[in-house]
């Protein structure tokens, strides 16, 4: 495996600076007496109230996040569509959405959702090490991770795709990629996936797929592999750019990442899940992030409350 251009360090951790202005806005604009609705996903995001009076057993990871009415929740950071962080410092995407259900349930309010960024590489060193209480990080769900951590979900089903640049003829999809530099992330499915359909691809691995496409944009690499929807986001920051070949050739179903054991929160987590499912709120939650670039909603998988 090459790593010519790898940076970082994916065990770095990286806190997000949580500016309150949405909820500041909105106690202001209460106490003036005016009725404020949402003003965007960002302001929404903060102002929401959620239920407070939720109540858990004592004991359970649910009670204590509850009572202490915060949370530490790794993401990405340089995700478009799931998470990527916004101008004013706080993450954004189909991820982000999909926590605010899970807190909200949680009765924590939005504004003390900690968001950290998890690389690929990290996430499962740092549920281990409780350095955050959950993942939500375009996390494939798969038997060696769940050796370590465990997953509520699937909430998503994406697939392993290529992004070529817009004027590439050469490469098609997977067969068209020997003796080609494919750039993807360490620790990721994708990556280690490309070893078994594509053994003549040399390999090129960064820790965020923000590089992979500058990799491929400044003409180091010649394709850049991941998640469909992850690319479809690369996309959609850089039009006329690039492009998709080759159509999908696996199934990543995304789960929320906690501590291995942990079956009552695993259970609270996809019971709040499947109701999201039932009341619209999943389905919101896509048309507003990953349904702009992918219109049709697809129909949520059902969560799989593993036993082993
Ligand atoms: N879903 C894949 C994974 O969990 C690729 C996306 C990512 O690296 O976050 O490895």
């Amino acid at each position: 495996m090459r790593t010519p251009f790898r940076r970082g360090n994916p065990g770095r951790p990286a806190t997000s600076g949580r500016l309150r202005a949405g909820a500041l806005l909105l106690g202001a604009t209460l106490l003036a007496g005016v009725g404020l609705t949402a003003c965007g996903s960002d302001s929404d995001a903060d102002s929401a109230v959620p239920s407070t009076s939720a109540s858990f057993a004592p004991g359970t990871t649910m009670a204590r996040l509850h009572d202490a009415g915060k949370i530490t929740v790794g993401t990405k950071f340089d995700q478009n569509l799931f998470g990527l962080k916004n101008l004013s410092g706080r993450p954004e995407g189909f991820d982000i959405e999909i926590t605010k259900i899970i807190t909200d349930a949680l009765g924590i309010p939005r504004d003390k959702v900690n968001f950290v960024e998890t690389v690929s590489a990290n996430r499962e060193p740092f549920i281990q090490q409780g350095r955050v209480d959950m993942v939500a990080a375009t996390y494939t769900i798969n038997d060696k991770r769940k050796k370590v951590v465990d997953f509520a979900g699937p909430y998503y089903i994406s697939g392993q795709s290529i992004m070529v640049a817009k004027n590439n003829t050469d490469i098609t999809g997977k067969d068209s990629l020997a003796g080609k530099k494919v750039c993807s992330v360490s620790g990721s499915t994708p990556a280690e996936n490309i070893h078994k359909v594509a053994p003549q691809a040399n390999l090129v691995l960064f820790d965020g797929y923000s590089k992979c496409a500058d990799a491929l944009k400044n003409g180091q690499v010649d394709a850049v592999t991941t998640d469909n929807g992850i690319l479809l986001g690369l996309m959609a920051k850089d039009p006329g750019t690039f492009k998709l070949v080759g159509g999908t050739f696996t199934k990543e179903p995304y789960g929320i990442g906690i501590r291995k054991g942990d079956t009552a929160f695993r259970t609270f987590i996809n019971d709040t899940l499947q109701a999201a499912y039932s009341d619209g709120r999943w389905a919101k939650a896509y048309k507003d992030t990953v349904g702009k670039v992918e219109p049709n909603t697809p129909t949520p998988p059902p969560v799989d409350r593993y036993t082993s």
